[in-house]
């Protein structure tokens, strides 16, 4: 018999992905993770992102960043270290990728055809679990060839309109969903198509639906956000599928806990960080 490749995540998802920490662990147990992203006047997607990792139970995180995000990261993020891209403005070479366990990319990076150039020899090097959002998808979106460079367990954290710049227009809530489905087959990715009630679909073209956040969401920094915790959760030894499953219920449960107190109009995308940790106490 076949198993129906659709799933509504409930509680007991959660409970079967995730796992509690071991008493003898060390910061090596929970990755080391890269994230490669900002550019002049973008450099709060890169904060959101760095803090959200922290707080998702990252091991250690070294932020890659163009020299103007330099004093605003050490301020803004202290717990995670800073390597800066020969480049004041915009992010131009690629950094060295040796001893990390999770690379994520894309918010606030922009896709200029200097960082487009740095962006690929990432790829091109890049053996570990990836997270890829925002500019990270509009690149791979505007220079197709990039797509056979994503290597296995990457996470893809499109919103419509770029799945859309992806794999181009649909007619139905129905052939979104195919046109997902497909997309992960081909390409043997996991992607998160984000909204009310997120689509995650691996490359076995299984798909589970979202069951927590809340129209509060709808707000600029809050997918940055969502970045960081799943690079944490990948760091934290997660699969790719679950990563996915288990950081989307996390991150959307946090908006939910944040709503209770501060109204949908008022939640903005930091509050989401600051609500991780009782969204983690609710499903631990
Ligand atoms: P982005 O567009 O990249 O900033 O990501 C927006 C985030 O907010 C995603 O995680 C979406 O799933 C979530 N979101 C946006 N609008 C809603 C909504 N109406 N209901 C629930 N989640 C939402
Ligand atoms: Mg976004």
């Amino acid at each position: 018999s076949v198993a129906t490749p659709y799933c509504f995540i409930t509680t007991d998802t959660i409970a079967a992905i995730y796992k509690k920490r071991s008493k003898w662990s060390h910061k090596g147990d929970f990755g080391k993770i890269l994230l490669m992203a900002g550019s002049k006047g973008k450099m709060g997607a890169v904060v959101l992102s760095a803090r959200a990792c922290m707080r998702a139970g990252a091991g250690l995180l070294t932020v890659y960043a163009p020299g103007c995000g330099y004093t605003i990261l050490q301020t803004a993020v202290p717990e995670a270290m800073v390597q800066l891209d020969p480049h004041e403005e915009e992010l131009s070479a690629a950094p060295p990728l040796e001893g990390y366990d999770v690379l994520g990319a894309g918010p606030g990076m922009g896709s200029s055809q200097t960082t487009y150039v740095a962006f690929k020899e990432v790829l091109s090097r890049a053996e570990v679990p990836l997270v890829l959002d925002a500019d990270a998808l509009n690149l791979l979106a505007k220079h197709k060839e990039l797509l056979a460079l994503l290597p296995p367990n990457t996470i893809l954290t499109p919103h419509p309109k770029e799945f859309e710049r992806l794999v181009g227009p649909w007619q139905s809530g129905f052939e979104r969903l195919e046109k997902q489905r497909e997309f992960c087959r081909r390409w043997g990715v996991v992607l998160v198509l984000k909204g009310a009630h997120s689509s995650i679909c691996n490359g076995d073209g299984t798909v589970y639906f979202n069951s927590t956040g809340n129209a509060g969401m709808a707000t600029g920094g809050t997918g940055d956000v969502l970045t960081g915790v799943l690079a944490a959760l990948l760091g934290q030894g997660y699969g790719a599928f679950d990563a996915a499953v288990l950081g989307v219920f996390l991150h959307g449960l946090a908006a939910d806990l944040a709503a209770r107190e501060l109204g949908l109009e008022s939640i903005i995308a930091s509050d989401l960080v600051d609500y991780l940790p009782g969204a983690y106490r609710k499903i631990a």
